[in-house]
């Protein structure tokens, strides 16, 4: 997640990245995807690129438990309800739409969790001038997946953490960053400035459906990892 004014940059970098490994899935495999298993078809307002991001081509096994820790001394308790709001938030998204993948706050602990589907949340310098948020991807041989979200310490706000923090879910789920998106109608879109969020504290219809569609697909083999790093 970074700040919306450094798009253009963003752009450029990418470029030279070869699209920052994005995998080259479109929204119409998404959506076929979904109606072949019967989600329910795409919501009207959902504009790849305008109103819904698309995916990164990343799931979590059917039926995983992911469990999210804060590291101690990173937040305050009022600090780790809002991003626990936001945990709730994709849960129930989850749920309505059938999904076996579940999300769970496991607590405060001493150090990084090293066990499969983790994700260890923390205050930290995310790499990247004008980041706000950041998460990253930990896929060992042994099969073990973890992840890492840091959280910049100018983000004090608790809207704000709740809005980064459904950001940031919404990557550990396959979703990509939708910048160009109108401000409202996705998770993944930029935020305005450290404290004031993306106005989206919760999955949005059309995140709902993009992570849906992911889902569909489910045949018990897990999608390849994609090795971003940030956003
Ligand atoms: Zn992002």
């Amino acid at each position: 997640m970074m700040r919306q004014f450094l798009y253009s940059l963003f752009v450029a970098a990418c470029l030279s990245l070869s699209l920052c490994a994005r995998p080259a899935i479109t929204a119409t495999i998404g959506i076929n995807a979904a109606i072949r298993t019967g989600v329910a078809t795409m919501p009207k307002q959902c504009k790849p690129g305008k109103t819904s991001p698309e995916a990164l081509g990343w799931r979590w096994r059917p039926g995983t438990l992911v469990r999210v820790y804060y590291l101690r001394n990173s937040f305050s308790e009022t600090e780790r309800e809002a991003l626990t709001r936001s945990v709730n938030g994709w849960n129930n998204a989850l749920r309505g739409i059938g999904s076996s993948v579940v999300l769970t706050v496991g607590g405060e602990r001493d150090g990084v969790s090293q066990n499969n589907a983790s994700i260890t949340v923390m205050r930290g310098i995310p790499r990247g001038r004008e980041r706000v948020g950041e998460i990253k991807y930990y896929s060992l041989s042994n099969g073990v997946v973890r992840m890492t979200v840091t959280i910049g310490p100018a983000v004090t706000d608790l809207s704000a953490l709740t809005s980064l923090m459904t950001h940031e879910l919404g990557h550990s789920l396959g979703l990509a960053d939708c910048y160009e998106c109108r401000r409202g109608t996705t998770a993944m879109a930029a935020f305005r400035s450290d404290n004031r969020g993306n106005d989206v504290y919760e999955p949005s219809e059309c995140d709902i459906f993009v992570v849906a569609s992911a889902y569909a697909s489910e045949t018990g083999a897990q999608a390849n990892i994609v090795p971003i790093e940030q956003r």
